[in-house]
């Protein structure tokens, strides 16, 4: 009999870091564009991702520096907005930004940095890693307020029942305490 040989799942770090010697090399101007496609990157405590991030970024050499304007698209979970079960709401984020060298290109000596010093930088390899960009820029993005489908019935407004799974979920009148009727018929008369 056959063993089975489980399948090694090939590991690969999520990348968003880019070498931009050579752009910092070519003329003004030279642009470069990457496709994003992450797993998932952890945003913040309180977001939770339900998709993958995907997106493109164009690297530019903008005089001396590289200018990195991209766009990314993901999800979060967030509650449905009617009934509150956990659903995939979409977001989108573009980020612009422009990352100064630490080493001179041509002379290999590093940079002083004083005159910019919240300036973003390259690393000393002319390396540009996006993480902290796209990060920033997903978690200060809105996601558009999610339905778990375009036709919830959301919650019973009387007693909280889910109206997706009982749609024929109603009160009679019945059910309501005599000392309660009077205040649901006046409820009735002005809704
Ligand atoms: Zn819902
Ligand atoms: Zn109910």
């Amino acid at each position: 009999m056959a063993r089975m040989r489980p399948v090694t799942p090939r590991i690969r770090e999520p990348m968003l870091s880019y070498n931009v010697a050579a752009l910092l090399r070519a003329a003004p101007g030279t642009a470069r564009s990457f496709d994003i496609s992450l797993p998932t990157l952890p945003i913040a405590d309180d977001v939770r991702l339900a998709a993958s991030v995907e997106g493109d970024v164009q690297l530019s050499r903008a005089g001396r520096s590289i200018l990195a304007r991209g766009h990314v698209r993901t999800a979060f979970i967030e509650p449905c907005a009617r009934c509150l079960v956990d659903t995939a709401a979409p977001v989108e984020a573009e980020f612009e930004e422009e990352v100064l060298p630490s080493i001179d290109i041509d002379t290999g000596l590093p940079v002083d940095a004083s005159d910019d010093p919240d300036a973003l930088r390259l690393d000393d390899h002319h390396e540009l890693d996006l993480t902290e960009i796209v990060r920033e820029a997903i978690s200060l993005a809105e996601p558009l307020v999610p339905l778990c489908r375009p036709d919830c019935r959301g919650l019973c407004l009387e007693c909280g029942a889910d109206l997706n799974a009982d749609p024929a979920h109603r009160h009679d009148d019945d059910d309501i305490d005599p000392r309660l009727a009077a205040l649901a018929a006046l409820r009735d008369r002005l809704t």
